[in-house]
């Protein structure tokens, strides 16, 4: 039996109207939502990634991997709010979160609440990104196991009305186990894998770069940490799997994160742009065809 899902905010049942003011989305009554079950009712996956322009090529990309009928050039239904772009194709929404858990969080609560006014049956999260690699071959392509914050916790931390708020940071083990199923080929010429991901609040001082504008520990340090890193399976770093992890697990909807990385961060700091392209679709491939298999069902 499929499900819609519930949300963890008793204050919601007493609000006439919602307005997803980042989406520019109105919802004039929550109590009988049949236009948004119209729009987006159909919607199975939620894939959100760093970029607007990522995540059109994503949607032109999945748009003709699907066979959706509509081929004109997805227009972004969230133009109106200037902060984040949202296409849809067919069952498949592909929605920009920008950089890191703040501006992820804005928008992954919106598009949670949008999913449940559209009354979405099952509907699944994804987050399809870019990351620094520990200790694998630039290029690998990590499914995130359990997402450990930058200190070193498997836990998502946050404050809440002057509280340290301490949630647990997991992605369910069916999801992870399908897109591992589904999504690889013996012949695509990188190496996908299962691993423990370290999300971030910084990019450089919180992933213990050495080349950002402040840096008050030594070279040796840095190695030290990534180590230490490596010691607790953690295989790639990015700046959303710790908070996109707790709140999907919080929400009780199925998610997965599926980034590749651009380098090694034992070998060093900088991103070299020349392959990031290339990497870049790697993902699409490994999501294209686990979103496949999901639709069949
Ligand atoms: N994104 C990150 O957060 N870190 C990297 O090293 C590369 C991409």
């Amino acid at each position: 039996m499929s499900h819609n899902i519930q949300l963890k905010n008793p204050h919601l049942e007493g609000m006439p109207s919602d307005y997803l003011y980042h989406l520019a989305i109105n919802v004039p009554d929550t109590k009988n939502t049949g236009d948004i079950q119209k729009q987006f009712g159909d919607v199975r996956v939620i894939c959100t990634g760093g970029t607007a322009i990522r995540m059109l090529e994503l949607a032109k990309y999945l748009g003709k991997l699907l066979g959706v009928e509509d081929t004109s050039e997805p227009v972004d239904l969230c133009a109106k709010g200037h902060r984040y772009a949202l296409y849809k194709v067919g069952p498949v929404i592909c929605v920009s979160h920008g950089v890191g858990s703040s501006t992820f969080s804005v928008v992954l609560h919106e598009l949670l609440k949008l999913v449940h006014y559209a009354k979405c049956q099952d509907p699944i999260f994804l987050r399809i990104g870019t990351c620094g690699g520990i200790g694998v071959t630039p290029g690998t392509v990590v499914v995130t196991k359990d997402a450990f914050n930058g200190l070193l916790r498997n836990e998502h931390e946050i404050a809440i009305l002057g509280e340290r708020v301490v949630r647990p940071a997991q992605f369910p083990e069916s999801v992870i186990k399908d897109i591992l199923a589904y999504g690889v080929r013996p012949d695509d010429g990188f190496q996908i894998i299962s691993a423990n991901t370290m999300g971030t609040d910084c990019f450089y001082e919180g992933q213990g770069r050495t080349d950002g504008a402040i840096c008050e520990y030594t070279a040796e340090d840095k190695m030290k940490f990534l180590h230490k890193c490596h010691d607790l399976g953690i295989r790639n770093i990015e700046m959303e799997a710790s908070f996109f992890a707790s709140i999907t697990q919080k929400i009780g909807v199925k998610a997965g994160d599926i980034c590749v990385t651009l380098l090694n961060r034992l070998d060093g700091d900088q991103v070299n742009a020349e392959k990031k392209e290339e990497f870049e679709h790697r993902p699409f491939l490994v999501v294209g065809r686990y979103i496949q298999q999901l639709l069949k069902k």
